[in-house]
């Protein structure tokens, strides 16, 4: 690949804004324009990427991209105060199972539908490594969650192997980094990606607001719509489950310290049922507590991010599941604040992320299906792409199991 003039990033979730900015200070990129290209009206991290729970951890696959992310993550947060910026801050990871406490004669409801687990377990050898397994109490400062509730709790990593970012956060300031140092934000939906004998010559567009078109000229074009990738590259074996969460701000008076920072995988035996559920609560220091849900498939991808529909039931369960079972400790629950829902971007045929250049067309690059680890892989993958532009190969970490031949 020729050193590009122009490169424009189709979305601007995290791994488009992440990449922007790793190109943006890539000792090579010389005068060349980087532009990212955002569908939605209101900007960055509308998707995925501003609706996850921000867990990043060394379990997190595929291991070598995973390595290098982690290793950014430290750094970022070290360079650019991440810490006040974007919610970085080492967390505790644990198991916990237990049961709801049986309030009333009332279900606490299951939507049927919703069975597709995030994996996000999936990449532990075991389920605590170096961590010992036979501890049932609750550690000492674990006081958001009902101890008489509990029947086991388990530490799934040591200290130093998981940190947390607040995702909406980190992705935002990656891009107002980036525009700092010259790269421009367009607000329009890319609808086609225009080719000239072989290479790509530029990004046809509506624009957001007004659903003009015009085309952005290009030499370089990095695909890095999450799920919605296939509507562009329609060959590209991605698909989307949408998954929903909700955010609950702690009553105003909360002391900032009293919802400790620990990550639970949770397995909620419901009360006036036989099923049992597994959210799982991420507390933020800003401070709220994000819990999400399982994925489904019930409605297919929408034309935008902005038309994603949230089912609220799907909320209410989330709440009901965490907060009227008695699992959460009511001095810690105030209002929920966010009622919401997202596509994962998932490879097909299983595995992913795809970091890859485009074969037959000079100048495209996709970076995409980073399934339940895209905030956790998010730097290491905007480093390769950075490399892979700039450099014409991937330096930093060996991902040929990522290039899209391994896939096809
Ligand atoms: C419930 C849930 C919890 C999660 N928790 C974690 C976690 O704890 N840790 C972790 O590492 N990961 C987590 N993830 C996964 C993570 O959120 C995703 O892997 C990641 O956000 C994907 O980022 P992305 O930039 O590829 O996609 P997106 O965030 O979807 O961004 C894609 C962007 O492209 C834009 N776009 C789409 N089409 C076009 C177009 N034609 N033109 C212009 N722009 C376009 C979209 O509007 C969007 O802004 C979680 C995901 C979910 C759903």
């Amino acid at each position: 690949m020729e050193t590009p003039k122009s490169i424009v990033i189709i979305g601007a979730g995290i791994i488009g804004s992440t990449t922007a900015f790793y190109l943006s200070r890539h000792p090579s990129l010389g005068s060349a324009q980087v532009i990212i290209l955002e569908a939605s009206k209101s900007g960055a991290a509308q998707g995925a990427s501003g609706k996850a729970g921000g867990l990043v951890a060394k379990w997190a696959y595929p291991n070598p991209l995973t390595r290098i992310s982690f290793h950014e993550h430290v750094r970022l947060a070290e360079e650019f105060n991440g810490a006040d910026r974007w919610g970085w801050r080492w967390v505790s990871v644990g198991e916990w199972e237990g049961r709801g406490a049986p309030r009333s004669n009332r279900r606490v409801g299951t939507a049927p539908e919703q069975t597709t687990s995030l994996q996000k377990k999936a990449g532990l050898s075991s389920p605590t490594t170096s961590v010992d397994r036979q501890a049932k109490g609750l550690p000492e400062d674990l006081s958001w969650v009902n101890a008489n509730l509990t029947e086991s709790f388990s530490l799934m990593a040591p200290p130093g192997d998981t940190a947390q970012v607040h995702p909406y956060l980190f992705t935002t300031s990656m891009l107002d980094l980036s525009v700092e140092y010259g790269v421009r934000l367009v607000r329009g939906r890319a609808t086609t990606i225009e080719r000239v004998e072989g290479k790509v010559s530029g990004v046809r567009y509506a624009d957001s607001e007004t659903g003009v078109e015009s085309i952005l000229s290009a030499d370089c074009v990095i695909l890095a719509a999450g799920a919605w990738c296939p509507t562009l590259l329609p060959d590209l074996p991605v698909t989307g489950t949408r998954a929903h969460s909700i955010v609950i701000r702690p009553p105003p008076n909360t002391p900032v310290d009293s919802v400790s920072p620990y990550v639970l995988f949770t397995s909620i035996r419901l009360p006036n049922s036989r099923r049992s559920v597994t959210p799982e609560i991420y507390p933020r220091p800003n401070p709220e507590i994000y819990v999400c849900g399982p994925g489904d498939t019930r409605v297919p991808l929408p034309q935008t991010v902005d038309d994603v529909q949230v089912d609220v039931r799907a909320c209410d369960e989330i709440w009901e599941w965490v907060a009227e079972t008695g699992v959460l400790e009511s001095w810690a629950l105030g209002e929920v604040s966010h009622r919401q829902a997202c596509y994962l971007p998932i490879v097909s045929a299983g595995g992913g992320p795809i970091i890859s250049a485009i074969p037959g067309t000079q100048g495209l690059v996709v970076a995409t299906g980073h399934t339940c680890w895209g905030i956790c892989n998010a730097p290491g993958t905007a480093k390769a792409v950075s490399e892979l532009v700039l450099d014409g190969k991937i330096k930093c970490a060996d991902l040929t199991a990522l290039d899209l031949t391994r896939y096809l």
